[in-house]
């Protein structure tokens, strides 16, 4: 699916900044991508470009966002945020510290906009980062991408007539995982602990895990109805349909996986049993494929076990 393409077009991008010339060729420039802005609710919009989805709300106050997506396609996401609204953007939010969702701090923050997230992305941002899965560092970004406001818990925006309240969940896909709420419009972001129909990539040298995604999710739950909006890290606009199907099959693989180590099985073992196999069809992608995602699940669950309850 389109979607799906534009976020391993993303990754190819990263990919690429890291360590690949061939990633490098196949990565559309960001004059090929558009920024798409949809309504989701009065004034509140989802933008979706070639990183994480972004969050919008405009008004009075001035365009406050949640992420702010690649680096090289900040003018881009300014000149989609400029079509609805005439307020240039004043705060930004980032759920978390990847480069897909902070990369136009530096740029909108050279606007005059101020930057807010949970310690951990600061402190991340700071330093550099190592990947396993990519086997790649990420240098610390410049100071004036960071993030000037931050907090431990939670935060609560009093902005365009929305209460937006931020909060700080288990380490889930990283350690500085936030999810945002705007109550009045009943729409959220829930940052990359929500990939819509695709297996989502956990961060394990951010200290995310499998086990934390899942506590994550169950917290979030209550929060939700039938009727909120969400808008996922990566994948197209969901409801609470979409992420309990998320979530069942997160527990369902993962419980599998589980039962594999705790009967010592290796990892090679554990992927050629395909612990996955009845999703693979629908929540594998180019980047994430079945077999990838299971030994990522593997080394999250080796690394953090989850405790399954016992008939
Ligand atoms: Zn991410």
């Amino acid at each position: 699916m389109n979607y799906k393409n534009t976020f391993v077009r993303a990754l190819g991008c990263s990919a690429a900044m890291l360590f690949s010339a061939l990633t490098l060729a196949q990565m559309p420039s960001p004059e090929e991508t558009e920024v798409k802005v949809a309504e989701l609710s009065d004034n509140i919009y989802m933008l979706m470009g070639l990183g994480g989805n972004i969050a919008l709300s405009t008004g009075p106050d001035g365009a406050f966002i949640v992420d702010d997506e690649l680096k090289p396609m900040s003018a881009k996401l300014k000149a989609a945020i400029a079509t609805v609204s005439p307020a240039p953007v004043k705060m930004i939010f980032n759920t978390h510290w990847h480069f897909d969702h902070a990369g136009g701090n530096e740029f909108f923050a050279g606007d005059g906009a101020l930057i807010v997230a949970h310690d951990n992305v600061r402190q991340r941002m700071s330093a550099t980062q190592f990947s396993t899965f990519f086997n790649s560092e990420t240098p610390p970004s410049p100071d004036a991408a960071l993030p000037v406001i931050t907090f431990d818990n939670t935060a609560t925006f009093y902005l365009n007539g929305q209460t937006i309240k931020a909060m700080h969940v288990p380490p889930a896909h990283t350690d500085g995982d936030s999810i945002l709420i705007f109550e009045e419009a009943n729409v959220v972001h829930l940052g990359d602990v929500f990939f819509n129909g695709m297996y989502p990539f956990i961060d394990i040298n951010s200290g995310g895990s499998i086990a934390g995604m899942l506590e994550a999710i169950e917290l979030i739950m209550p929060l939700l109805n039938e009727e909120t909006k969400i808008i996922p890290g990566h994948g197209p606009a969901a409801n609470l349909d979409d992420l309990r199907s998320y979530q069942s099959m997160l527990a369902l693989v993962s419980a599998r996986i589980q039962v594999l180590i705790n009967e010592g099985k290796t990892k090679e073992q554990v992927v050629a049993l395909r612990p996955s196999f009845n999703f693979d069809a629908d929540w594998g992608w180019q980047f994430l494929p079945g077999e990838k995602w299971v030994g990522l699940i593997y080394d999250s669950l080796v690394d953090t076990p989850r405790e399954l309850a016992v008939d």
